[in-house]
């Protein structure tokens, strides 16, 4: 059975469009909140017809936007609460050890790929909480309540080899961060029965991926949609490669 609703942020573009994209292939999943900073510009997802797909204004970094969107998500999912929430909004801007220091620009990874999410996530728990406790017992399950986050093998202190090292240093900094509030949202929310597991959705060609990269939109979220459909207790609190085979840490 699969998830009956989601809420996917960034999705006016890149992989949080291929997310929705995908998703809307699954005729099981009853209600999609797709989320952008400007609707009214977001062609792509204007364009698709389709009454189960939702699109909402969401900024992230501002706590009004959060509460105006928690609000119409309340209302839009009603009872049944919301079982997926993925966060995939995220910023890369390049920085150097070895540059002037720069106090914004780490800053302002650290506010978006960090920050935000967490705060997003604990404004959003009473919806989440609304759908786990639709069923009784101790299940941990996608179909049931989730947290995804779209972190980057970026953020693995372990893989740190130098390989692209220079300009991703504040990057990396946010994603770890971003893990580290996912394995403790693993433990808090364990005995609420919300999943949460992280993912890599591998180099992709995006804007913030660019042309080179290794994998298409497509590819990569065909991939990580059908690994997040699949998600159960075995990978809660896991962080995994876009076809979860590859535990990282
Ligand atoms: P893009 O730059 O193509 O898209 C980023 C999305 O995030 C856009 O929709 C953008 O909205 C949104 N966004 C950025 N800041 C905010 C904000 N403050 N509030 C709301 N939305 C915001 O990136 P990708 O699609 O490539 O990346 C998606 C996720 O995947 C990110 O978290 C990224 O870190 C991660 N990732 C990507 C990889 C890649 O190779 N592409 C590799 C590993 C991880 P807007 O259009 O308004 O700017």
């Amino acid at each position: 059975m699969a998830p009956r609703s989601f809420v996917v942020t960034g999705a006016n573009r890149g992989i949080g469009l291929g997310i929705v994209s995908q998703l809307l292939k699954n005729r099981e999943i009853e209600v999609i909140i797709a989320t952008c900073r400007q609707p009214e510009k977001a062609e792509e997802l204007l364009a698709i017809k389709d009454e189960r797909l939702h699109l909402l204004q969401l900024e992230i970094d501002d706590d009004s936007s959060i509460n105006a969107f928690y609000s119409k998500a309340e209302s839009l999912l009603g009872e049944k609460g919301l079982a997926v929430l993925v966060n995939n909004a995220g910023v890369l801007i390049d920085y150097d050890v070895l540059q002037e220091p720069d106090r914004e620009t780490i800053r302002k990874q650290l506010e978006t790929n960090s920050i935000s999410p967490a705060v997003f996530i604990q404004r959003m728990l009473p919806l989440l909480r609304k759908a786990a406790e639709l069923e009784e017992g101790e299940r941990l399950s996608v179909d049931r309540a989730a947290i995804v986050n779209i972190s980057s093998t970026a953020a693995s202190i372990q893989k740190i080899d130098g390989t692209f090292n220079g300009p991703l240093v504040a990057y990396r900094m946010s994603k770890s961060a971003l893990n580290s509030f996912a394995k403790s949202c693993s433990i808090d929310l364990k005995p609420l029965h919300i999943l949460v597991t992280s993912f890599c959705p591998g180099w992709v060609q995006t804007d913030m991926g660019g042309k080179n990269a290794l994998l298409t939109v497509e590819q990569s979220t065909s991939e990580l949609v059908s690994s997040i459909l699949r998600l159960s207790s075995e990978h809660h609190g896991g962080f995994f490669e876009r076809n979860l085979q590859l535990k990282l840490a």
